[in-house]
C-alpha cells in the first residue's frame, strides 16, 4: 500500500470519470448507477441513503429507493464508497477512502472530514489482548465562525 498524503484527502474519483470507476471496480456503469455516482462518488457531505435518495431524484425521477439503497450497498462492497456509523445509529456513506477522522456540527449536523495527520491517538497498543488495525475519531462541537469555502 503507498502511503497517501494527509494534507489532500483522496477520492477514489478524483480523476476518473464516473464510468471509468465503476467499470475498474466491476460495477457495469447504468444510467441510474451512474446518476448515483455522480453525486454520492463526488459530494463531501457524508449522506445518509435518505439523502442519496433524495439528490438522485432529482435527476433522476424514476430512480427507486431500493435501487438507491442496493446501488450503494454495491458501491460500498466493490471499494467505491465507505459506510460509517457517525451518529445515533445513523449510517453516512464516504467517497473519502483514505484514513480520516470526523467532525459533526452539533448545530446543523454536517460532518466534515478531519484529516488523519491532525490528530494523535496514543497508547492503543495498551488494550490488552486486542490487535488495533484501525480506528476513527468522532469529534462533536460548533464551528467558531462560518467558513468562506
Ligand atoms: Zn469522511
Amino acid at each position: 500500500m503507498r502511503p497517501t498524503k494527509p494534507t489532500k484527502p483522496t477520492t477514489a474519483s478524483s480523476v476518473l470519470s464516473e464510468a471509468e470507476l465503476l467499470e475498474r471496480h466491476g460495477v457495469l456503469p447504468s444510467a441510474q448507477r451512474l446518476a448515483i455516482a455522480q453525486y454520492v462518488l463526488r459530494t463531501d457531505e457524508h449522506p445518509s441513503a435518505d439523502q442519496v435518495f433524495a439528490k438522485v431524484k432529482r435527476a433522476l425521477p424514476m430512480v427507486s429507493r431500493a435501487t438507491v439503497y442496493n446501488t450503494l450497498n454495491l458501491f460500498v462492497d466493490r471499494g467505491l464508497l465507505r459506510a460509517h456509523v457517525l451518529a445515533e445509529g445513523k449510517v453516512v456513506f464516504d467517497p473519502n477512502l483514505a484514513p480520516h477522522h470526523h467532525f459533526i456540527d452539533e448545530e446543523t449536523g454536517a460532518i466534515h472530514d478531519v484529516p488523519w495527520s491532525a490528530l494523535a491517538v496514543s497508547n492503543v497498543d495498551a488494550l490488552e489482548g486486542f490487535d488495533v488495525h484501525e480506528y476513527q475519531v468522532v469529534l462533536r462541537g460548533k464551528l467558531k465562525k462560518a467558513r468562506s469555502t
